[in-house]
């Protein structure tokens, strides 16, 4: 799709060839749960290694598609552009690009939209995004922006044929007064044109189900649409304490102290003890997801690959791989030197949740997904 960014309009062209979410989850092997990947926007080179180190891994490992996030107000736009792009272009993966409203100015939303399909990404994550600096502060809409997700999804559909995706949460928004409220918003941007769409994390299966069920009895025919469930494999209890801080959802207090008492009171938590927990918990989750008919698994890596890839692991022939032929699925976990080689402590963005500084959502210390 060529377009135009001064004018906003959109040609047909190469994306509307391009494969999307729905597609992809549709085409995966009968009886197998897809799986897919969301990774953040590099902030140095040494973040770019590893990007590319993980992204090398996953597409031996054939995830439905990956996401790419966005940082808080347009703070990673040339970063999220230019990856997405290399996905797009260099690997044999479906990219994602998630592309947030705050901010923004019509003008430039579109802009961003077209700077996405002159790269040949036809699938993109609409979301309002938080306000930057202070995810869970005031939002203060663009004199000439967009004040909800629902008016995006309507803007990016009306420049061409792109598939949109949108946010959902199991908990309800954290703005959103209600879940009656919750819901009607969500069920408005899926009648707005978005195909399917990928929750906040959560770590009760229950409150997943409950979300499924929710929009279902509001509208059967929205209802429909995938839902994908957003996994975190936990692997350390102040990244995943300050995850759900800035996402504006919870971790259940019964889980919260099972952590801290495997974290231990010395200075450093006891990574090793907070990452079994994490890992046990994050299989038995997808196991329950994949019984329950869950349309794929979304994991956020923050560019790391051991975590996610030991629970693939774990899940073994319950998962279905989208590379043709034989995949490395069922060694995931095993031999992967450069995976999560360094249990480092680093700054980097999560997303499925509230905006991030620089990457995507919410400044968390990287380790959390290794
Ligand atoms: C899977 C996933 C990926 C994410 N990726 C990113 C990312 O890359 N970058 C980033 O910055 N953030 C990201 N986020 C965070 C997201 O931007 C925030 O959670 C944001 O607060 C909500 O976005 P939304 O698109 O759901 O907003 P909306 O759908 O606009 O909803 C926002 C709030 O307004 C309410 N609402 C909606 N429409 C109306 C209406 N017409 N009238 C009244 N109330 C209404 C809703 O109920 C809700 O409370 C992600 C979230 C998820 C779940």
């Amino acid at each position: 799709m060529n377009f135009d960014a001064v004018s906003g309009q959109a040609s047909n062209g190469r994306v509307s060839n391009t494969p999307s979410v729905v597609d992809r989850l549709r085409a995966s092997e009968s009886g197998r749960v897809p799986f897919s990947v969301e990774f953040s926007p590099p902030r140095d080179e040494a973040a770019e290694a590893r990007l590319w180190r993980a992204v090398r891994v996953f597409e031996r490992l054939g995830p439905a598609f990956v996401s790419m996030t966005y940082g808080a107000g347009g703070s990673t736009r040339d970063r999220t552009v230019r990856v997405t792009g290399q996905l797009a272009q260099e690997t044999t993966l479906l990219p994602v690009a998630h592309l947030t409203a705050v901010s923004h100015s019509v003008d430039e939303l579109r802009s961003m939209v077209g700077a996405y399909a002159d790269r040949g990404i036809s699938n993109i994550l609409v979301l309002r995004g938080d306000p930057p600096g202070d995810p869970l502060g005031e939002w203060i809409k663009h004199p000439d922006g967009v004040e909800y997700a629902e008016e995006l999804v309507r803007l990016v559909r009306d420049l061409g044929d792109f598939h949109v995706g949108v946010a959902s949460f199991p908990e309800g928004h954290y703005r959103a007064p209600d879940l009656a409220h919750d819901t009607k918003h969500l069920v408005s941007k899926l009648r707005a044109g978005a195909e399917y769409s990928i929750t906040q994390i959560f770590f009760d299966v229950d409150q997943y189900l409950r979300l499924r069920d929710r929009v279902a009895a509001f509208d059967p025919i929205e209802g429909a649409k995938p839902i994908i469930p957003e996994i975190m494999p936990i692997t350390s209890l102040r990244s995943v304490r300050r995850m759900v801080e800035l996402s504006g959802s919870k971790l259940p207090a019964a889980l919260d102290r099972q952590l801290a008492l495997a974290a231990g009171d010395g200075p450093e938590e006891d990574r090793a003890a907070v990452r079994e927990i994490g890992i046990d918990l994050a299989t038995t989750m997808c196991e329950r997801l994949i019984a329950e008919g869950a349309p794929g698994l979304h994991f956020i890596t923050l560019n790391f690959t051991r975590a996610t890839a030991e629970v693939l692991e774990r899940l073994g022939d319950k998962i279905g791989s989208a590379v043709s032929g034989p995949s490395e699925l069922g060694s995931a976990g095993k031999e992967q030197p450069e995976l999560g080689a360094v249990d480092v402590v680093v700054p980097v963005p999560v997303s499925g949740s509230a905006a991030p500084p620089d990457p995507g959502i919410g400044q968390v210390p990287a380790a959390a997904a290794n």
